[in-house]
């Protein structure tokens, strides 16, 4: 069974509202076992929309509506489904007098136009709206076609403000469809490596996941990640859980360390649950950075069990006073240097007593380094240090983009170079 969402609503063709309903049906919808195959948005135009419910029938078992089930005329969602599958609307005496009533209770006339939110498809059943005057609209019927066999068709109407939609959703619709469905059931895993070429990944797993063609698998680039997503429909959800593990781990072993979580975790998770399981300290000393990299392992609840903090150098002055860099070795080595790396990441270590310390320093852009030892180094060059009771290692990366790009990947590098080094 595949799903198709039309969102109705000419506020989302522009750059100011998203569609956002379309994602808690995808994900309500996966939970029943049925995939989203198409989405479609739709100005509030009559032809338009009739247009769009008609290719939806042609080719999706589900079609869902959000919107357009207002009282203007520019709400057309009932007449657009109506006309496009061949059935009549009725006016319900029930949800009339219903409406008559909100307007009652609210001393406020109800004007004609209201009562054509009284209209039902055809043999379609009412879903009751507590918080608002849409009511919903469940239809499950069978299309005949004069040169095609006939097909069963599911068409849901759902009112558009999500805090209608999703408990409307939530609980008249997942019954009713749960009830109609044959059980089928999703299940998900997802595989995140950091700074990893998406080329490669394709590569190198492509021969693996081929041979799955029951499992959906996608590649999705995020910023300075990679993460593969793999989807399994199945009868029963081990069976559909097996196939998906099954896959996962033939990638994981091809894939080895580039692999950082296995299960969603983030980066910074990782890093912290490392240092965690052996009992060990971080702290940083960060110049190109600015933050960032302390900022990204405190946005992690409780963080402070491993991650003891550090300091933001970004002057040669701060680097020599919260880091004990020698004023010498920025002088003759400039501050993007090797040297200068690993004295900050061994004189933070050494100030705060934690068990590793990091250095960060880099030139972020858009401007070129500071007269001296630096004039002449490119943007994007960065230095990482990562020191620890048995010595130093420093690390060399050249790295390109904007100002918010290379600070960003500059501590991604900082924390896989920690998890790698964990990992030895
Ligand atoms: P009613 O008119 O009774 O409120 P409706 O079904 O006609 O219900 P719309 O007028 O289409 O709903 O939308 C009402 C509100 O819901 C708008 O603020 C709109 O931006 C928001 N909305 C509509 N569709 C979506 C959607 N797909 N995702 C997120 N918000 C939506
Ligand atoms: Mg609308």
């Amino acid at each position: 069974m595949i799903a198709e969402i039309i969102a109705a609503g000419s506020e989302m063709l522009t750059p100011y509202r998203q569609d956002t309903n379309s994602l808690f049906l995808t994900e309500a919808l996966n939970d029943l076992g049925v995939q989203v195959a198409f989405k479609t948005i739709v100005g509030d135009n009559i032809d338009h929309l009739t247009g769009a419910a008609r290719i939806a029938l042609s080719r999706a078992d589900i079609v869902l509506f959000s919107g357009g089930l207002g009282p203007t005329e520019d709400d057309l969602t009932r007449e657009a489904a109506a006309a496009a599958l061949g059935v009549p609307l009725l006016r319900s005496d029930a949800l009339l007098a219903g409406l008559a009533q909100r307007f009652a209770a609210r001393n406020i006339p109800m004007s004609p136009n209201n009562a054509k939110q009284a209209d039902v498809l055809q043999g379609a059943t009412i879903l009751d709206n507590k918080n608002g005057s849409a009511s919903g609209q469940y239809l499950d019927t069978t299309l005949f076609h004069s040169d095609a066999p006939s097909v069963r068709r599911i068409v849901i109407l759902l009112p558009g403000p999500p805090r209608e939609l999703k408990p409307l959703f939530s609980e008249q619709v997942v019954p009713l469809l749960a009830a109609s469905l044959p059980p089928r059931f999703l299940a998900k895993r997802m595989l995140r490596m950091a700074l990893i070429p998406e080329s490669l990944v394709d590569a190198r797993t492509a021969p693996i996941y081929t041979q799955y063609p029951d499992v959906e698998t996608t590649i999705l680039a995020g910023s300075a990640e990679i993460q593969l997503h793999f989807l399994a429909a199945a009868d029963t959800l081990p069976a559909a859980q097996a196939r998906v593990d099954e896959l996962s781990s033939r990638v994981e072993a091809e894939m080895v360390d580039a692999i950082y979580s296995s299960h969603g975790e983030s980066l910074e998770e990782i890093v912290l649950l490392n240092l965690g399981v052996r009992n060990l300290t971080l702290a940083v000393a960060e110049s190109c950075t600015g933050g960032l990299f302390a900022e990204r392992l405190t946005a992690i609840p409780n963080s402070s069990r491993n991650f003891l903090g550090g300091a933001t150098v970004y002057t040669t002055e701060l680097k020599t006073l919260f880091a004990g860099v020698p004023k010498e070795t920025i002088d003759s080595k400039g501050s993007v240097s090797p040297e200068v790396a690993t004295a900050l990441a061994e004189g933070i270590r050494q100030r705060t007593g934690a068990s590793i310390g990091i250095g960060i320093t880099g030139l972020a852009g858009p401007s070129g380094g500071a007269p001296g030892p630096d004039e002449h180094r490119p943007v994007g060059l960065v230095y990482l240090a990562l020191a620890t009771a048995t010595g130093t290692e420093v690390k060399e990366i050249q790295l390109t983009g904007d100002r918010d790009r290379i600070r960003f990947w500059a501590s991604q590098h900082a924390l896989e170079f920690i998890r790698r080094g964990l990992l030895l």
